[in-house]
């Protein structure tokens, strides 16, 4: 069991390599910035990821995801800092103006029709969404997302271009959905994001989340945890 403290770092080294490379360091590279051996490298990877900090490829040490950094091609792009990053899903997407603070760049596709979907952010607000009908669609509730959060993020937060591609969706139809515009999106994300890059970074606890959802007037049976 590592301790806390060089899982701090280990997970900091995480998001400050993906930032700087676009893609997650190795288990080597891990083991040899940290002096550690390799079953230790590896048990720190396996406690970020209990933790909830970042996901691995199933049956490796691969790092997979490490909110919102994707270390696979996905339809969510983001550009920022002159860089362009895979991010997880729609909603990882507009996370990195969270995280980061400045300007973004979207490039998606509606998850219905893979119709282009761009979008700008600047402080704290879209300054462009091309169509401008889009939205962010959860069709998982929370209580779920945990279940399989590599499906979660993968299948099932995605952008659609109107309500009507939305609705014409096989994601559709579910009793709990809920849509979002990319300034909820936003707004959504700051309490998990806005901080990741501090090396005493911790997830909000249930009650932050439910508090931040009940203030953005999230408050339906859907958003609850
Ligand atoms: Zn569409």
């Amino acid at each position: 069991m590592a301790d806390a403290k060089q899982q701090q770092r280990v997970r900091l080294f995480i998001f400050e390599q993906f930032l700087e490379h676009g893609v997650p360091p190795v288990l080597e590279e891990v083991m040899t910035a940290f002096s550690l051996s390799r079953a230790d490298a590896e048990a720190v990877l396996i406690d970020l990821e209990a933790a909830r900090h970042i996901a691995l490829v199933k049956g490796t040490a691969r790092i997979l995801m490490a909110w919102p950094f994707s270390a696979v091609a996905t339809p969510f792009r983001t550009t920022v800092r002159g860089r362009t990053y895979f991010a997880n899903c729609a909603w990882d997407a507009i996370a990195f103006h969270a995280m980061l603070g400045d300007d973004i760049a979207v490039d998606s596709f509606c998850h219905h029709c893979g119709k282009p979907i761009q979008i700008e952010m600047s402080e704290g607000h879209a300054t462009r969404v091309d169509p401008p009908e889009t939205l962010v669609y959860f069709a998982r509730p929370p209580t779920e997302w945990w279940e399989d959060i590599t499906t979660t993020c993968g299948n099932t937060m995605v952008f659609f271009a109107s309500p009507e591609h939305r609705d014409e969706s096989d994601l559709a139809g579910a009793d709990e959905s809920n849509s979002l515009t990319p300034d909820q999106t936003y707004t959504l994300s700051v309490p998990s994001y806005g901080t990741k890059l501090a090396l005493d970074y911790a997830r909000p606890s249930k009650e932050v989340y439910l508090a931040h959802w009940a203030a953005m007037g999230l408050s339906t049976g859907f958003w609850k945890l």
